[in-house]
């Protein structure tokens, strides 16, 4: 062939740039389900279906439309890797050029380009044209600025791509509605939630579920509740349901967390969107014309944008300004093992049990648990940055590293030393209290911090701020936090580092 057009598991948009010009005749679109993207870290059951099944649906999207491709199922080859594959087909096919859009994990881009290097064939890396800051725009906003925050990044996109402006001003007169989207559900709880959308597994899906199975019988996680969408039609019609049922209450219940209910109103919609079957710009432009259609206010349509259009583009530049360092960051210098519980939510901490076992059941927790729960117990324990970096690649099925290490490593860890977050997000089980309620059904009390009902998020929280107290007591936006540890008597708060020293060490071990 005179181009061999390189197609990863995460790139399966039809209107790709890496398409553009293909020639049936002379080009061969070139496909690979690799063991080694399932197991060079463990990953869920749910997370290798849901990419076998979307790249399986998307190689017959392009056979019917006439394309060529060389697909490698899983079971029809041995090679371990996608580059293993490659320096195969390229001996064996001696394309004149290899042609790809920008990988989403630095690892694969490198291994991409040393692999066309020893083959001696030219590789082009296309930009992808899925995001909408090119990285060379990002950059340019980057350069010169000392401090790299959303806030900033996230006003500059808004007026470039004319999202909820009015007249140079941001719709509803505010970049941010925060204040009336922190709400909880109360003693009655949530009442009845709208049933997301969900889509049962077809022919396709259901024959990658018994080949991961087979193959992957050691892999965590469960393919019980598998619903995810794997074509651009359901991804469409997730989204449709989101904004139809969910958006209008996204925003004000954003931060809140509810024992058994893992979806509440956000959106499920991160899988298909990195995956590339939904384009960020159709799901930013749903929810502004349900804004418009008075469908939806302004504080749960921003609070959406703001996660797509902001968030979303900020971390994929961060990313790959920062790598390939990135992931050795350790700024708090953080050791401890992640606890064994992570795995199996065996756990009798209520809110771990609740967000670890709906990870393990799904492949999913929505943003507050992944932050606020999982994270925030992660970092509160000291856990080495690259063992939680690499739970998250595995356990989430909308993970891809681009995504994932940005929000983990820096919004959750704080190991960038505060790239992307100005603070740490540290807190007591006083928080968790607050916004759910999972406390009510735990053995642990969020009050207190000694003893043995002491809960350990409260435990830890109080040795997390004695621990880091000389990086952050001096500094103007964590001083406050930490100004808390005056409160607290000597005597006490040894009792309390006493306990956390011994959770460090029970938790090491089991
Ligand atoms: P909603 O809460 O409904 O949000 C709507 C959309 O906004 C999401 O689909 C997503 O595309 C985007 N979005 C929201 N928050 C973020 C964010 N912080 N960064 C980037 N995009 C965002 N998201 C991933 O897509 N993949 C990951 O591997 C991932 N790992 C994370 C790890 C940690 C420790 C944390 C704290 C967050 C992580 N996130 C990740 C961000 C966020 O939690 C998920 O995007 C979100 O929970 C996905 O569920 P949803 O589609 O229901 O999102
Ligand atoms: Fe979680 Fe602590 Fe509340 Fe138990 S008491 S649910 S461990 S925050």
């Amino acid at each position: 062939p005179r181009r061999l057009l390189l197609v990863l598991g995460d790139q399966l948009n039809a209107d790709s740039r890496l398409f553009d010009g293909c020639d049936p005749e002379q080009d061969l679109i070139w496909l690979c389900e690799a063991p080694s993207e399932a197991t060079h870290v463990p990953s869920h059951k749910a997370r290798t279906a849901l990419f076998l099944s979307a790249m399986r649906h998307f190689r017959e999207r392009l056979r019917a439309d006439g394309l060529r491709v060389r697909y490698l199922a899983l079971d029809a080859h041995d090679h371990p890797s996608i580059d293993a594959a490659l320096a195969a087909d390229l001996a064996a096919l001696a394309p004149a050029q290899v042609h790809v859009v920008q990988p989403g994990e630095y690892r694969v881009q490198q291994a991409l380009e040393q692999t066309c290097a020893d083959a001696g064939v030219a590789l082009r890396v296309l930009e992808d044209g899925h995001f909408l800051c090119p990285l060379p725009d990002f950059n340019a906003w980057a350069d010169g600025r000392k401090e790299l925050r959303l806030e900033n990044f996230y006003h500059w996109m808004r007026k470039r791509h004319d999202v909820l402006m009015v007249d140079g001003e941001p719709a509803g007169g505010a970049w941010n509605f925060d204040k009336d989207n922190r709400k909880r559900f109360g003693k009655q709880g949530p009442g009845t939630l709208p049933a997301p959308v969900g889509f049962a597994p077809d022919a396709v899906t259901r024959e990658v579920m018994a080949l991961v199975d087979a193959r992957f019988p050691q892999a965590p996680g469960g393919l019980g509740h598998f619903d995810w969408p794997v074509t651009p039609a359901q991804a469409e019609a997730a989204l449709t349901d989101f904004i139809d049922h969910r958006l209008a209450a996204f925003g004000p219940y954003q931060d809140a967390i509810w024992t058994g209910e893992p979806y509440l109103y956000h959106a499920r919609l991160s899988a298909a969107l990195n995956l590339k079957l939904l384009e960020p710009r159709r799901a930013i432009d749903a929810a502004v014309s349900a804004y418009h259609e008075g469908r939806a206010p302004i504080a749960s349509v921003e609070g959406f944008v703001r996660q797509i259009l902001g968030w979303r583009e900020y971390v994929r530049g961060l990313y790959w300004r920062q790598m390939p360092g990135y992931l050795d960051a350790n700024a708090l210098d953080a050791h401890a093992p992640l606890p064994a519980f992570y795995w199996s939510a065996d756990t009798d901490y209520a809110c771990l049990a609740d967000a670890l076992g709906q990870v393990v059941a799904r492949g999913y927790g929505h943003h507050i648990q992944r932050l606020m729960v999982t994270g925030l117990f992660a970092l509160l324990l000291g856990v080495e940055p690259r063992q939680v970096h690499a739970w998250y690649l595995a356990m989430f099925v909308d993970a891809v590293e681009w995504v994932e290490a940005p929000n983990t490593l820096g919004m959750s860890q704080f190991a960038d030393g505060g790239l992307l977050a100005s603070k740490p997000y540290a807190a007591s089980g006083a928080y968790i209290q607050r916004m759910s309620n999972c406390c009510r059904r735990c053995p642990y009390d969020p009050k207190q911090a000694v003893g043995d009902s002491a809960c350990p998020f409260t435990t830890l929280f109080w040795d997390f701020l004695a621990r880091h107290r000389e990086r952050f007591s001096g500094h103007p936006r964590t001083a406050l936090m930490w100004r808390n540890l005056e409160r607290l008597d000597r005597e006490r708060l040894a009792a309390i580092r006493t306990r956390a020293a011994r959770l460090r060490e029970s938790l090491a071990t089991t």
